[in-house]
Order: structure tokens, then sequence, then C-alpha cells
């Protein structure tokens, strides 16, 4: 990955492709664990989804589907019954809205792992220990991708991304 620079707490890098960010996702995905909580933020076509795929295949998933129980989330599943959602918030509107998502069940399932799209419209649902990924428009087909761990466990977490 192009420019990477590791301060205290994140790790930026700067996309030139899809594929690239995909990548990104790849090794992001690689490295995640049952009750990690992945926030992707930015504005639309910014490179969320982009990025949540690539996440989903490092995780290993075998399968997507959209959520026979929660609407607006994908459940991503592996061979060896992992599962990883992918949530998107976008079209709620406010925090009571999150309930129709069933977001508190999803967040609080310590054996899974779970990827939110426009996490700001949710952040009262959030836990405190959360890794947070910004993704920022550049240029046509460059994007700025800063990767913010808060909590202990993504301390080694940025440090293995950094490296990959
Ligand atoms: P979001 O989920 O943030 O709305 P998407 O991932 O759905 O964004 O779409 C991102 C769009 O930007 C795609 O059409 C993709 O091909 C394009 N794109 C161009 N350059 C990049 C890049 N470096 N990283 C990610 N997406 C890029
Ligand atoms: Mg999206």
């Amino acid at each position: 990955m192009p420019e990477i620079e590791a301060d205290t707490g994140s790790v930026e890098v700067v996309t030139d492709s899809p594929e690239r960010t995909q990548q990104l996702g790849e090794n992001i995905g690689r490295l995640i664990q049952p009750g990690d909580v992945i926030c992707l933020s930015g504005e639309l076509g910014a490179g969320k989804t982009t990025l949540a795929k690539g996440i989903g295949h490092g995780w290993g998933a075998v399968e997507v589907v959209t959520s026979p129980t929660f609407v607006f989330v994908n459940e991503y599943t592996r061979a060896d019954g992992g599962r990883l959602y992918h949530a998107d918030a976008y079209r709620l509107k406010d925090a009571a809205d999150a309930e129709s998502i069933a977001l508190a069940d999803i967040l609080s399932d310590m054996t899974s792992t779970v990827l939110i799209e426009w996490p700001e419209r949710v952040k009262t649902y959030l836990p405190e220990a959360r890794l947070w990924v910004e993704l920022m428009w550049e240029s046509e087909g460059v994007r700025r991708i800063r990767v913010q761990g808060v909590g202990a466990r993504y301390d080694s977490f940025l440090e293995a991304v950094s490296k990959a």
C-alpha cells in the first residue's frame, strides 16, 4: 500500500483504485476477531462498501446473504460457522430508528464481528472500543483512508495493519 504513515493510534493509507481499497480491506479482514466493531465513515461514493467487501473476503466469507432477521444488514458466513454482520445505517434518520435494525442485538453478540456504514447516525449504540475508519474522496480514483483504533484491543490491530 502506498503512503503509510503510522502515528499514535492511527494509520493512513492512500489508495489509487477500488482494487487497492479492497486489498486494504482484505488485510483488515484477516485481523478481525469475534466481538470487534468496525465503523466505516465517509460520504456517498467514498468507498465504504468496497472496503467492506474486501474485509469480508479477507475474513474468509464463503457466502453473503441478506440477513433473515435484520433489515439493512447483510450476514457474511464462514465455513467454521463464524458470522460477520455488515450493517448500513444510511437510511436511518436517528438513533431511535436503529431499533428497527436491532443494532443493539447485533452489537451485543460477542461471537460475531460487526461492520457498520454511516456509524455517526447510530453513535449512541456503538461501544466505546471500536475501530474507526474514515474514507475521504481525494480525486477521481483516489481515496484517503484513515484507520483509528479506540481501545487497547486495537493497538496491536493497527500495528498489524501498518505492517501488512
Ligand atoms: P460508499 O459505500 O462509501 O458509498 P462504494 O464503495 O459503494 O462507496 O463506491 C465507491 C465508488 O468509488 C465505486 O464506484 C468505486 O469504483 C469508486 N472508486 C474509485 N476509486 C476508488 C478507490 N480508490 N477506493 C474505493 N472506491 C473507489
Ligand atoms: Mg455503501
